[in-house]
């Protein structure tokens, strides 16, 4: 794929990635701790599909690149600690919902969830069992470090109804990996991911990152190169977000070796053509998947998703976060907890649900929410999907038809080819939050 450098240096701004509208910086405040826990009710009273997600923040060593909530620790007893908070969280919530709702998704974040032995592993599934139902049908899914897995740990997890791992791999440079302070072995990596294929894990997802010191674009096609034989079902190709100011250790690279915007960008056009050409689709922003995966079906035929974990396959569903940083949202109303671990355990341990961050969704949210989705989603924009007058989408979008990167057809606006490495620049152009600045220096580069 060859995009014009100019069009590509105009673009290549900070852009939220819209894991949600309006995006965590925007978000109004809008209820208190005891609202929440009323609100908390909902999902007694719903049909809808509720997903959990538990961050469980700990790590063996700090890489360099981490832009993660994650603490470093070598004490068993700190996680033992924290699970028991965690616990008590869980008992105010349950508390709170007054019913024992089913759960159709879990998602074990990090950190490095199989940093966990097999005690605490089993001790964090009997605490969420004992608050929710959960059977053979309820979706288990978590991240994983290589270096850290057995095969014991992997039929341990595979044993407690886990079917879907995520290794974070990265590059699989030797240099670039002793400059991002993360040595993992190619020959471990593929070990670690035969071994989770042979225990029997049904969906294995390889999360990649370009934009790091010393990648180049011979380095990078090897690293995607090695990924494809691996044949996981999924891949995701996140850019590396270089804001030292905010995450000190990224002090420790080499910031003279880190490619520039335009090498930057060469190495993602570089793997989505690779990708694509060992048969992955291209699901949107930073994520592929084999046509026979239900992210890909679900793209093809019109039903995707997008929620704060990410690409899913599931309509209309609410997501309670657990442990410090997560993230909930339930029935329109959005709520993180306190990214802080000191700060979380305080709460925890006063008997308050721990919130730094809330936001309700007004009726205006919904409708710039439901075009941006869309547009994440579908790679287009139904007129009958945007907010204000069709003289205003035509004024709005007449730049990135001029640009290349929307096709103008009878009832909606087209992305093209081009225009899916901007994505993010579209919705930007959508978002009532931001439409002026377009963009700012919270956000990722766009590409
Ligand atoms: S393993 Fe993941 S969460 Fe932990 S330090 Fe490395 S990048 Fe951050």
């Amino acid at each position: 794929m060859r995009v014009d450098p100019d069009l590509m240096s105009r673009l290549d701004v900070a852009a939220p990635r819209y894991a949600s509208y309006p995006t965590l910086a925007d978000w109004n405040g809008g209820f208190e701790e005891p609202a929440w826990r009323t609100h908390l009710n909902a999902l007694a009273q719903t049909t809808a599909p509720l997903a959990l997600y538990v961050h469980l923040p700990f790590c063996a060593s700090r890489c360099f690149y981490c832009g993660c909530n994650a603490t470093v620790t070598t004490r068993a007893e700190v996680v033992d600690r924290y699970l028991s908070r965690l616990d008590h969280e869980l008992a105010m919530v349950s508390e709170s919902i007054g019913a024992r709702p089913y759960v159709s998704e879990m998602h074990w974040g990090g950190g490095t969830p199989n940093f966990l032995d097999g005690s605490q592993r089993d001790r964090l599934i009997t605490m969420l069992e004992r608050r929710f139902r959960m059977d053979s049908n309820t979706e288990r899914s978590l991240e994983a470090d290589p270096r850290l897995v057995t095969r014991d740990q992997l039929e341990h997890l595979r044993d407690l109804g886990f079917s879907r791992i995520s290794f974070g791999v990265q590059d699989t440079d030797p240099q670039v990996q002793a400059s991002i302070g993360r040595v993992q072995p190619l020959e471990m990596v593929r070990h670690v991911v035969q071994a989770a294929r042979d225990v029997g894990f049904r969906s294995i997802n390889l999360d990649l990152l370009y934009g790091l010191p010393h990648q180049t674009a011979t380095t990078f096609h090897e690293t995607i190169t090695h990924a494809i034989a691996m044949t996981p079902d999924r891949i995701a190709c996140f850019g590396y977000a270089h804001v030292p100011w905010m995450r000190a250790h990224q002090w420790r690279m080499d910031e003279a070796a880190l490619p520039d915007a335009r090498t930057r960008f060469s190495l993602f056009a570089m793997a989505v053509q690779h990708l694509q050409a060992a048969g992955f689709q291209w699901i949107g922003v930073d994520h592929f998947a084999r046509p026979d995966d239900v992210l890909s079906r679900a793209a093809v035929a019109g039903t995707l998703q997008r929620n704060f974990m990410g690409y899913t396959t599931r309509v209309g569903e609410n997501l309670l976060g657990l442990g410090v940083s997560a993230i909930s949202e339930i029935d329109g109303w959005y709520a993180q907890n306190t990214p802080e671990l000191g700060n979380w355990q305080r709460e925890i341990d006063a008997g308050m649900l721990s919130l730094a961050r809330r936001h309700v969704m007004s009726d205006e949210d919904r409708s710039h929410e439901r075009a941006i989705a869309h547009l994440m989603c579908n790679a287009e924009l139904p007129f009958n999907l945007f907010f204000g007058s069709m003289e205003e989408l035509l004024t709005l979008f007449a730049p990135f038809v001029s640009d290349g990167l929307v096709q103008l057809e009878t009832d909606r606006f087209t992305v093209t080819p081009t225009g899916q490495f901007f994505l993010r620049n579209l919705c930007v152009t959508l978002d009532a939050y931001r439409a002026e600045s377009r963009g700012g220096s919270r956000f990722s580069r766009s590409v």
